[in-house]
């Protein structure tokens, strides 16, 4: 049984599916403004860690992660480059997705862009304005109104009946009616400059909350089990995606809220406003290997801070390099007692609220038995820990879990094909990718790859 801390209740709580044996899972994604730093993919490995997990204990997963393709940020770096807003995000969702190849995480099931889904987000703001808990304010922008919402504050914990008398002294300075009011749709403002959709408001564009909820029921359902993020995405964001989905839908949103703590730099958050971060290709060009930085970022328990230090990384690579040792020992067969004991101290602990220090102590403890045992038939145990960590090497597998440069050329002669309508050169190449061992999938965002 597979048991989580829930945010939303302060408590520790069995994992059951809603519904035919399958989590169905919403995570943040990155605003595709910039490259990620590595507080960022803390979060995303924390994800991977959660889903694997899940797979582990025998259920199956649906997770969607978002892409926000439209925002401040997004429309003030295009409009300064003087590009389309889709072309100066192609080239963060491009490296994002490469990045979280290198860092071996399992690709979602869905990856949808908030540009693809602006009907959707008018329709979900069309609702709330339906049933009066919207307003369109002197600032021809959309709002929600905070104060109509019984149960705001529920997620954070916050108890908001106690504080609003003083939100509201100050609101007249604001054009919304309560300060805590916050936009589901922006009116169209001259620095926007191309960048628009019409909507029964006029132009503008979605806000941000607004396209978690509606990218998440589109593709979960009105309620589904589990939704995560760092810890940042709490408050306001997460209150507010259960404010908009719930007001509209009179229904429990998310069963399960999961938070990982920050990336910690000197005690500070990992963050771009800081100036205080790495990305993952300041750090591979340093040298370090995805699969050492994977290492650091999951080798700490998610509600705990974790802070970045280049000691981490080289004790990674301590760390890799005596498991890669002792894996090369290892062979199939009948596993022996003792290293089945270790397998189930690993399922223990990954199922208790993802204790990953406590996993990697088993893994250890079974390094260290099979340098003095001999590793016959302890190989199926490395392997099935692996489903979870994502770290170990297998058999010539030395190699990065970067794609090599002929899966990317074929990749790319594939996307060409795509461009052009010719299925099936497309259909061709997928085969022969396959044929060497990698999965392609495609979405709208365009094609990934896994290995088989
Ligand atoms: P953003 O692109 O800022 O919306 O962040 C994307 C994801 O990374 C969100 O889930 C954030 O909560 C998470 N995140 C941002 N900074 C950190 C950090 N320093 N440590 C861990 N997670 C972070
Ligand atoms: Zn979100």
């Amino acid at each position: 049984m597979m048991k989580v801390y829930n945010t939303l209740t302060r408590r520790i709580e069995d994992l059951v599916p809603l519904k035919d044996n399958e989590i169905r899972l919403y995570t943040c994604g990155p605003t595709v403004y910039n490259y990620a730093h590595i507080g960022n993919f803390r979060a995303y490995t924390f994800e991977d860690i959660l889903r694997r997990v899940v797979k582990f204990n025998g259920m199956k997963i649906r997770q969607v992660m978002n892409l926000t393709d439209v925002d401040d940020k997004t429309i003030r770096g295009a409009n300064a480059a003087g590009i389309a807003l889709a072309d100066y995000t192609k080239t963060y969702k491009d490296a994002f997705f490469e990045d979280l190849r290198k860092l071996n995480v399992e690709p979602a099931e869905v990856y949808p862009a908030a540009t693809d889904h602006i009907p959707e987000m008018i329709a979900l703001v069309k609702k709330l304005m339906d049933r009066g808990i919207a307003y369109q304010s002197d600032d021809r922008s959309v709002y929600f109104k905070v104060r109509e919402f019984p149960g705001y504050g529920r997620l954070a914990h916050i108890d908001f009946d106690h504080q609003r008398t003083g939100a509201r002294c100050a609101s007249d300075e604001y054009d919304k009616e309560n300060v805590g009011d916050f936009a589901l749709w922006k009116a169209w403002e001259p620095s926007d400059g191309p960048v628009g959709w019409d909507s029964p408001w006029g132009r503008g564009r979605p806000g941000w909350h607004i396209e978690c909820s509606a990218m998440s029921m589109k593709y979960l359902g009105e309620t589904f089990d589990l939704h995560t993020g760092g810890i940042d995405n709490l408050f306001p964001h997460h209150e507010n995606e259960i404010a908009q989905a719930e007001a509209a839908t009179g229904r429990e949103f998310v069963r399960t809220w999961m938070h990982c703590a920050h990336l910690r730099v000197n005690g500070e958050k990992m963050s771009k406003s800081l100036g205080n971060f790495f990305t993952l290709r300041d750090l591979i060009e340093k040298g370090w290997s995805g699969r050492e930085i994977r290492y650091v970022l999951i080798n700490a328990h998610y509600r705990t801070g974790l802070n970045f230090a280049f000691d981490a990384l080289e004790d990674a690579r301590r760390s890799l390099a005596r498991i890669d040792a002792c894996v090369e020992k290892a062979t199939d067969g009948d596993t022996p007692d003792w290293a089945k004991k270790r397998l189930d101290d690993f399922a223990a602990a990954v199922s208790d609220d993802l204790n990953i220090p406590k996993a990697f102590a088993a893994l250890f403890e079974l390094v260290r038995e099979t340098n003095g045992k001999g590793g016959a038939g302890v190989l199926p145990v490395f392997k099935r820990m692996d489903e979870v960590l994502g770290v170990i090497f297998f058999g010539n597998e030395k190699k990065e879990v970067a794609v090599p440069a002929e899966i990317q050329a074929m990749l790319d002669r594939r996307a060409e094909a795509r461009k052009a309508k010719d299925w099936a050169e497309s259909d061709r190449l997928r085969d022969a990718i396959a044929a060497a061992g990698w999965l392609v999938k495609d979405s709208r965002d365009g094609q990934s790859v896994t290995k088989k």
